[in-house]
């Protein structure tokens, strides 16, 4: 890699990117942020991706050893990739590729293409996965990424109808994690107020929002549960609230019927989502429109295809699929200087549709949304269900608490097993345990135990729900 080369490849990958980053300050029409890009025609977002993606692996190729390793390795060059046809060759980046890479050269890895002397120049905030299952993966995004950023997430909050007249409080301890951080520099784009909610606990937070009327929450499904029944227990009712719309992000909770319905009747407040992962900012992956699914249609979550490729993989090949089939989710980051990235598997499962939608925007959507990360599934005795399926089946009985646990177990015999820990009020009647189990049954087709306990008896959920408590082999 020549340093020359390097930033040449750069320089033509920013002037691309600009040329694209069109309506920069303000919408074009009331509706629709970027109407040139979000309702152009599938050819013409085709040719813009080829566009970008002509630009972006050369950029990779000569600023990144990991990506520049694995072309070496793949025996290609970037003059392979003329268009978004090309992508097929390129076979799908893992999150234990990255990880083995940051073991390898600390503290940075080789994926990113921000160098010391980038981050000292033009550095702006660290982001980090957590490295709960190992080294953290850490991100140095620059001043480029949070313009870059702020424009893309405004439109994605344009789309949800934060318009003027609206005021934020966030909800968020401000760590190193791009949700509330991607809301927060969109906001200023959007020119709208703002409430930084960091350091509070549930009670005080409440108490924010009774004092300052807020009309939008962001926070995690989770939380905004959790703090409506705070809110109830000290007397107050969420649905009477200034509050009239709720960001999600983090949790895939869009997708289950039971439980965004649970949340919008807490609050009388409509459930948007912003979907994406670390990897894959700075940007929105996914966010929702203001066309309210028809009455027993499902929710559906758009992606910004001026600015990412989405895909979906099958699970075990992970051979490309089409829209329409169902397959884990893989993204083609075009707009980040950070971390630009060539599919990357990001892991839910999804099912697209490039239909246009009801809004007008032509970008593809996930139909249902997003279900859980494929890290996330639950193999019990080779019979393979997610997370989500459990919660439907456990929402799908009237009366049945906010909060309940899966545990899995393994017998003396060595069987493995689980139990669905849930809380209701008629705890002591059997039939309420009989109706979760049929209920996950008819989803997951296994036989679980269940327990019933008394309502707020299982420790309450703040921010991201931990539902699986793996207790096998310990
Ligand atoms: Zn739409």
């Amino acid at each position: 890699m020549t340093q020359e080369r390097a930033e040449a490849t750069r320089n033509t990958w920013l002037a691309t990117l600009e040329n694209f980053r069109r309506d920069p300050a303000r919408p074009a029409s009331a509706d629709i942020w970027s109407p040139s890009l979000e309702c152009a025609s599938r050819d013409e977002i085709g040719a813009i991706q080829s566009e970008k993606l002509r630009a972006v692996v050369p950029f990779l190729y000569e600023n990144s050893p990991f990506y520049r390793a694995r072309f070496e390795r793949l025996g290609q060059t970037p003059a392979d990739y003329s268009s978004i046809e090309d992508l097929e060759k390129w076979p799908v980046v893992d999150k234990s590729e990255m990880m083995a890479d940051v073991t390898n050269s600390p503290p940075w890895g080789g994926y990113t293409t921000v160098t010391d002397e980038i981050w000292s120049q033009r550095g702006w905030m660290l982001f980090s996965s957590s490295g709960s299952t190992g080294a953290p993966r850490p991100f140095r995004y620059t001043h480029v990424d949070r313009v870059q950023w702020a424009w893309a997430n405004a439109r994605g909050m344009h789309a949800m109808g934060f318009r003027k007249g609206e005021s934020a409080f966030i909800m968020s301890g401000y760590g190193p994690h791009v949700f509330a951080w991607g809301v927060q520099v969109a906001l200023e784009t959007l020119d709208l107020p703002c409430i930084p909610g960091g350091g509070m606990d549930a009670r005080a937070r409440a108490n924010v929002i009774l004092r300052f009327k807020p009309t939008i929450l962001v926070c995690t499904p989770s939380y905004a549960l959790h703090l409506a029944r705070v809110m109830q227990s000290i007397g107050y009712d969420p649905a009477e609230t200034s509050v009239h719309t709720i960001l999600i992000g983090g949790e895939p909770a869009m997708g289950i019927d039971a439980t965004r319905k649970r949340i919008e009747g807490l609050w009388n407040a409509r459930l948007v989502e912003f979907y994406g992962c670390t990897e894959v900012s700075p940007h929105v992956g996914g966010y929702s429109c203001l066309a309210a699914p028809k009455s027993g249609e499902t929710v559906s979550t758009h992606v910004m295809e001026d600015i990412q490729i989405w895909e979906t993989v099958d699970p075990d090949t992970r051979a490309s699929q089409k829209p329409g089939e169902r397959g884990l989710t893989v993204c083609t980051s075009l707009n980040s200087e950070s971390s630009p990235q060539l599919r990357f598997l990001v892991g839910d499962y999804a099912t697209f549709t490039q239909e246009r939608c009801a809004c007008g925007r032509t970008h593809a959507r996930a139909i249902g949304s997003f279900a859980g990360r494929s890290d996330d599934l639950i193999n019990l005795r080779g019979i393979k269900m997610y997370p989500t399926q459990i919660e439907e089946a456990v929402r799908a009985v009237p009366g049945i608490g906010d909060e309940y646990e899966i545990v899995l177990m393994r017998d003396t015999a060595g069987l493995d097993t689980m139990t669905i820990v849930c809380e209701h009020a008629d705890h002591a009647n059997g039939t309420v345990a009989q109706k979760i189990s049929d209920e996950v049954r008819l989803r997951c087709e296994i036989r679980v135990d269940v327990t019933v306990n008394p309502l707020d008896t299982l420790p309450k959920t703040e921010f991201k729900a931990k539902r699986v408590r793996d207790m096998r082999g310990r």
